[in-house]
């Protein structure tokens, strides 16, 4: 279970951000996962309550902003890529090897009281 585990960190990382703001609860939060990355957001949804149970977290709701993978095409610059088609420009199909996005997961926003 790789989502429990990342919903654990992301309830350690919440609750650092409430210490730091001296806030008690945390009414939601908005985390932003790459489409590219190997976490599946419903999987992360669905473990978060059990991670939060007990926690500041507890009841908070989880809000997932998925980010398109982005690459970089020699001819067309930034271009927004296709899973289905992998690492490969949309237009010429050129590879594009380096994701400029879409792989990222991070805590985006947290709704405090
Ligand atoms: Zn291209």
């Amino acid at each position: 279970m790789h989502e429990a585990s990342i919903a654990l960190s992301l309830v350690d990382l919440a609750r650092d951000v409430l210490r730091e703001h001296g806030a008690g609860r945390a009414t939601s939060l908005t985390v932003r996962i790459g489409e590219w990355s190997s976490v599946v957001p419903e999987a992360l949804q669905a473990a978060f309550p059990a991670s939060a149970h007990g926690t500041p977290l507890e009841g908070a709701h989880l809000n997932v902003v998925r980010v398109p993978g982005v690459g970089e095409c020699p001819e067309h610059g930034p271009v927004e890529l296709e899973l289905a088609r992998g690492l490969r420009c949309p237009t010429c199909g050129a590879p594009t090897p380096q994701l400029l996005q879409g792989d990222e997961l991070e805590l985006d926003e947290l709704e405090l009281i």
